[in-house]
């Protein structure tokens, strides 16, 4: 058991469940218990909710700026406490402490967003004779969201910070898979001196409380990053309930297109770590590579040797860049991915899960080949180290391929043809496109979200603060003279 007893953040106090109920939560690298989790009741959920309402008004009133100065506050404090955050997500969901970088980029949030506040900007026109109208942007009120394991510290700043900035005030579910290092923020939040209820931090399933957060009637937004079977869950309650607004940044199954003539010791490096990183467990990870015929051999044989070498372990060891999957039904689901790619594709690398030999939930890195479009590994997401290599011919074909998915979060190309990368960036059917380039590389300042059924909406620094602000017009007459 880690010393750290993780509670939970409601109107300004850090307490257990209303019915003291925790579960518990083990170390997938040495299955070892780590921590029991409060588990947050529907009564917490309403309890957490009532604050945020109550806290509103007054928060809403603030001068900007010093709703700012808190969130400056809160991002010292993460600075502070960086390599405790990152051993707490290394015990809980296998991130390597190396590999952490989810602190400074939360930190990175809450200060950019505190001085942000000066563009909440509405529009004026005098474009309807007698009138000066004019356009108001205003905070809808209590914003719930509800976030992943993956990333947690991340999507906890990307999506708390412009809400409160903007004047909202939130109620924030952390993921039951990754839930200390968001307990640890609830802490430097009570200790950034937020005042009470205006950003409450809670945790547990799905059930009880994410789905109850998701159906509240006094929740006006719900910002979601997560899976798109609870993203659709999500929308359904929000349908059947009061119609609030829902944000869904969902899954992935992105492409990587590379072409004979790309810089090739690139391509390879930066399509290896992108299905690497964190395990695979990534949103964006390019889990689909279309590599041109000619050229395929030689990238494949150089993407095995450095899929292989990448050193795995305990994700507290220094040197180690490869941790476990997050739990054992992550593990498993995995595990069960790669059996069925067996029998469709031609396995080139790995394809075995380690849990005998380490005693953690560790997965082999793995390499498909040839393996039909049709496959339920080449249309399902895997969030594992399992990557399929496929092959084209044809510009046509490549983008075909790569197109032939319900999903489109992140794609990319590598060539050094200028007008072939423009025409396949063009005709990518994703939210992001890397030219020469791939996930998880992003520009903190672009859009970020889906095509189809990888989501609705954009978050980014020059979009996310749109998400939590209504549009109120006004016209005012004016009396001639
Ligand atoms: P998940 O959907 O299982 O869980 C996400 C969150 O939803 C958790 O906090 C969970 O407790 C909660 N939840 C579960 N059931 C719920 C319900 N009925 N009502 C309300 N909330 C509920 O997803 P996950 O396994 O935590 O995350 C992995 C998924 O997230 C992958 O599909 C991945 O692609 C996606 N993801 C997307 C992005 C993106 O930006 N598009 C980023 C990271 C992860």
């Amino acid at each position: 058991m880690t010393q750290f007893q993780p509670r939970m953040l409601i109107n300004g106090q850090l307490v257990e469940a209303s019915d003291k109920a925790t579960f518990p939560l083990f170390n997938p690298a040495t299955r070892e218990k780590v921590a029991d989790v409060p588990e947050a009741t529907e009564d917490d959920v309403n309890a957490a909710v009532a604050a945020a309402k109550a806290a509103f008004p007054a928060w809403s009133a603030l001068d900007p700026a010093k709703r700012g100065s808190y969130l400056k506050k809160l991002a010292a404090l993460i600075r502070q406490h960086n390599d405790e955050l990152a051993h707490l997500e290394a015990s809980s969901m296998g991130r390597p402490v190396t590999e952490y970088i989810d602190g400074f980029a939360a930190a990175g949030h809450y200060d950019h967003y505190s001085e942000a506040w000066a563009q909440i900007q509405g529009q004026a026109s005098l474009n309807t004779p007698g009138y000066v109208n004019m356009t108001l942007r205003q905070p809808y009120g209590v914003v719930g969201a509800i976030i992943p394991w993956n990333v947690p510290l991340v999507f906890f700043a990307g999506k708390s910070a412009p809400a409160l900035i903007t004047g909202n005030t939130v109620v924030l579910k952390s993921s039951e898979k990754a839930p200390l290092a968001s307990a640890k923020l609830a802490e430097l939040i009570h200790e950034a001196g937020f005042p009470p209820g205006v950003f409450n931090v809670i945790s547990g399933h799905g059930l009880p409380s994410g789905a109850a957060l998701s159906a509240h009637m006094d929740v006006r937004v719900l910002t979601f990053t997560g899976s798109g079977r609870t993203g659709r869950l999500i929308q359904e309650v929000a349908a059947k309930t009061n119609l609030k607004k829902v944000i869904l940044e969902l899954g992935g199954k992105s492409p990587a297109i590379i072409f004979d003539d790309a810089n090739l010791d690139r391509a390879v490096a930066e399509t290896m770590h992108s299905i690497q990183w964190n395990s695979g467990q990534v949103c964006m990870a390019n889990s689909r590579i279309y590599v041109q015929e000619n050229i395929a051999s030689q990238f494949v044989e150089v993407f095995k040797q450095k899929f292989s070498a990448v050193k795995a372990g305990n994700p507290i060891e220094k040197d180690v860049k490869h941790g476990p999957q997050a739990d054992e039904i992550q593990y498993k689901n995995v595990l069960s991915f790669i059996e069925e790619g067996k029998k469709s594709g031609s396995l080139a690398l790995g394809g075995k899960g380690n849990l005998e030999s380490t005693g953690g939930f560790f997965v082999e890195p793995t390499v498909f080949l040839e393996t039909p479009e049709d496959a339920r590994i080449m249309k399902e997401e895997v969030f594992g180290p399992v990557v399929n290599i496929n092959t084209f011919k044809t510009e046509e074909e490549a983008i075909k391929k790569a197109n032939d998915t319900h999903y489109g979060l992140y794609a990319s190309v590598y060539t050094k043809n200028i007008d072939r990368a423009l025409r396949v960036a063009k005709a990518l059917e994703s939210g992001y496109v890397g030219v020469n380039s791939t996930s998880p590389a992003t520009g903190r300042d672009l859009p970020f979200g889906g095509y189809k059924m990888s989501g609705q909406g954009r978050e980014g620094w020059l979009h996310s603060m749109d998400n939590f602000l209504e549009t109120k017009s006004v016209m005012i007459r004016i009396e001639d003279a």
